[in-house]
């Protein structure tokens, strides 16, 4: 495997110092930035593997740094919340990160995380070369294999999650899932998330799908249980 390269964007330099240390002797190639806006150069300018993003950073907060790099970059982004802050992991996924890590965190549980997030980052990018397996759902085109979804012929942007989510859902069209459910089959065991996480990743998907995201007819609630997919 050739060097992947880790932006840890985090103002506690103590912090940052022992993630480095630890990626570094894990064969990373590591980058820092101690506020939000050096931070944000450095991850367009430097095009890392992974971005390891703290939320309360000075000049610009993860978020928005989170928002900032999503509009031109698809790397996969974990975030780093403080203990309790419950309300820090739903933003944050609802800006585009793809996972977080609450402080405090083993050093192994966190290069598990990052090694997780860039396998499946990677494992997007192949895709893209892989011979088109294209289903028609009405006015969206999914191709399963190279990981694009199409509305009336308009590509539409997903993140991994996202698509991974619909993807699991249209393949079993109309098949009814509890949030846990989709937190194991989707998420994995690697992930230490909670239920809301569907939730978000649902609300953000018939954001892009749906004519209308409060009347989908994609993406469908059955209530008290969860969700399924149908076929407009
Ligand atoms: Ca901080």
């Amino acid at each position: 495997m050739d060097q992947k390269k880790v932006l840890i964007i985090e103002d506690e330099k103590s912090i940052s110092d022992i993630i480095k240390f630890n990626l570094v002797k894990e064969g990373f190639a590591v980058e820092t930035a101690y506020d939000g806006q050096d931070g944000l150069v450095k991850a367009i300018a430097s095009e890392p593997d992974l971005i390891l993003l703290d939320v309360m950073l000075p000049i610009m907060d993860g978020f928005a740094v989170c928002k900032k790099v999503r509009e031109t970059s698809t790397v996969p982004i974990l975030m780093l919340t403080a203990k309790e802050e419950e309300v820090d992991k739903v933003l944050g996924l609802e800006l585009g990160a793809d996972d977080y890590i609450t402080k405090p965190f083993g050093m192994r549980e966190l290069i598990a995380r990052i090694k997780a997030n860039i396998r499946r980052s990677e494992f997007m990018t192949a895709q893209a070369d892989a011979p088109e397996n294209v289903r028609e759902f009405g006015n969206l085109s999914i191709d399963l294999n190279r990981y694009e979804v199409r509305k009336n012929g308009q590509p539409l942007e997903l993140t991994l999650r996202e698509f991974e989510l619909l993807k699991y859902l249209a393949e079993r069209e109309n098949k009814v899932f509890s949030r846990e459910q989709l937190l194991e089959e989707v998420w994995g065991y690697e992930y230490y998330g909670d239920i809301r996480t569907v939730d978000v990743t649902v609300r953000r998907l018939r954001e892009k799908l749906e004519d209308d995201s409060s009347d989908p007819k994609y993406i469908m609630t059955k209530r008290g249980i969860g969700y399924y997919f149908r076929r407009p």
